[in-house]
């Protein structure tokens, strides 16, 4: 009877995704995918979000026992939830709370809905969190997922410029992350042809911009300054390149005006980004809007509320914050087979924006982007501050390398030292001014006192694929 009642809400949860999987093959319009999607009213998109919710809360309840448990422990039923207004209901479910049930049910937790019966017969692939912190999480999808992810994504890729003509040099090692590759299967859709950069290195990949003129780089910003200068050091000027546009995600880019500027300027190209992660996959959760100009305000990035519920939350309480106010975001994931996940923290500080906006598309925008997770902010001695604000004040400095690195150290006294490292040509004669200027950038944005030290040029390790910036090396007691 249990096997049932699970079949049953699949089925039906299946039969929900597909119906609102409107213009699934191709773009009903040159410049938006689905208008009648992209477009909607707030109130169809409501209606939409509450429509799926009512299939979704019944299949996670008889298909994952990580939410059967919740669902007990909170004395709530499926039939709770009759619309987004109840989502309230259901306290947000944090990365601390899968790990711990990953820990509990190994290999792959209970968090998902997918089966080792579904995933003999259906199983996609399977994709881990980066796991920065503790054990990564393991995700096993679907090829319906595959399906619902290339969608979404070639929305959001047409929306970023994404035209025939392009060719997009994929910078990615083609591991079990989630982002690479939902572009790749999106890109098929699409029928626009990539340039796979995977088992090379950097120069290699290099040589390949400059031999087959790909016009779109896929990358992580890190990436796309080591790979920049590598050119520069091989006598090649990455500006005068056949590449255009910078496809960018992994870390913060767009919200971090001076490595912006200095990426750009770098390559003479213009910067998009996807923004998600891999619990609430499968696709893109937000993208670059078109019409945003950087000259005139700050970034923006849609997220696409059709298939997901977006919320931000009070970093304390963890509760819903009125439209507008500044907090943690928090995904619900309504277009997927093997992740749909209720309120997961994403845990990203933004605003969200809800007026039409000048590209047509009627759908969230996180105001200024996305500057920093939650789980990165750096707690020095009570003052809290994110990685972007140092990274900030290090490029405010004329003439200092890409890379640079935040140690956090105990003293004898044990009293906790925050040192920024960076790289300058004049170290050698000025580097005592250096520091002092450093300190002073840092200070004003930070509000807290540092120790800074200008190496010189190469002193520090170069970064490959995502910037490993803070060492923490407090005693903890
Ligand atoms: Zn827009």
């Amino acid at each position: 009877m249990v096997n049932a009642r699970a079949d049953s809400t699949r089925e039906a949860w299946l039969t929900t995704l597909d119906k609102f999987r409107h213009d699934r093959d191709r773009p009903a319009s040159p410049d938006m995918w689905s208008p009648r999607l992209d477009a909607a009213s707030r109130d169809e998109l409501a209606a939409i979000q509450s429509e799926k919710l009512r299939a979704a809360v019944p299949f996670l309840y008889e298909n994952s026992p990580f939410y059967r448990r919740r669902f007990e422990r909170l004395g709530l039923l499926p039939g709770d939830f009759r619309s987004t207004d109840d989502l309230g209901k259901w306290p947000v479910v944090d990365k601390a709370e899968m790990m711990a049930d990953a820990a509990e049910h190994p290999p792959y937790g209970t968090y998902t809905t997918t089966t080792d019966e579904v995933w003999a017969k259906r199983g996609w692939m399977m994709f881990s969190s980066s796991g920065s912190t503790g054990a990564p999480r393991v995700f096993r999808y679907t090829h319906v997922d595959r399906e619902a992810w290339a969608w979404a994504n070639a929305r959001a890729l047409l929306a970023m410029g994404f035209r025939p003509g392009e060719t997009v040099f994929m910078l990615t090692g083609y591991g079990p992350h989630v982002w690479a590759w939902g572009v790749q299967y999106a890109l098929a859709k699409m029928e626009l042809p990539t340039i796979p950069g995977g088992g090379m290195d950097a120069k290699a990949r290099a040589n390949i911009i400059l031999r087959l003129k790909p016009t779109i780089l896929l990358c992580t910003p890190s990436y796309a300054l080591h790979l920049g200068r590598l050119m520069q050091a091989m006598g090649h000027d990455p500006a005068a390149t056949s590449v255009h546009t910078l496809f960018l995600a992994g870390e913060p880019a767009l919200a971090v005006e001076p490595t912006r500027r200095r990426i750009e300027s770098l390559w003479d190209a213009r910067i998009v980004e996807f923004y998600g992660c891999t619990e609430a996959s499968p696709h893109v959760g937000g993208y670059s809007c078109p019409a945003h100009r950087r000259e005139s305000s700050p970034a923006a990035t849609h997220l696409m509320e059709d298939i997901q519920v977006w919320e931000i939350v009070d970093p304390e309480t963890r509760r819903a914050l009125p439209l507008g106010q500044r907090g943690l975001t928090v995904c619900t994931n309504l277009n997927s087979e093997s992740s749909p996940q209720l309120r997961f923290l994403v845990g990203d500080y933004t605003t969200f924006d809800a007026a039409r906006c000048a590209c047509g598309r009627t759908h969230l925008r996180a105001i200024g982007s996305f500057a920093g997770r939650a789980d990165d902010l750096i707690n020095l001695r009570g003052i809290k501050m994110f990685p972007v604000q140092i990274e900030d004040a290090v490029r405010a400095l004329p003439g200092t390398g890409d890379e640079f690195e935040i140690v956090l150290t105990t003293d004898g006294g044990g009293l906790d030292i925050m040192t920024v490292r960076c790289e300058h040509p004049e170290a050698a004669a000025g580097g005592t001014e250096l520091c002092r200027r450093l300190e002073q950038e840092i200070r004003s944005r930070c509000e807290v006192r540092v120790a800074a030290e200008v190496l010189a040029p190469g002193t520090l390790p170069k970064t490959e694929f995502k910037a490993q910036r803070v060492k923490d090396l407090r005693r903890k007691s």
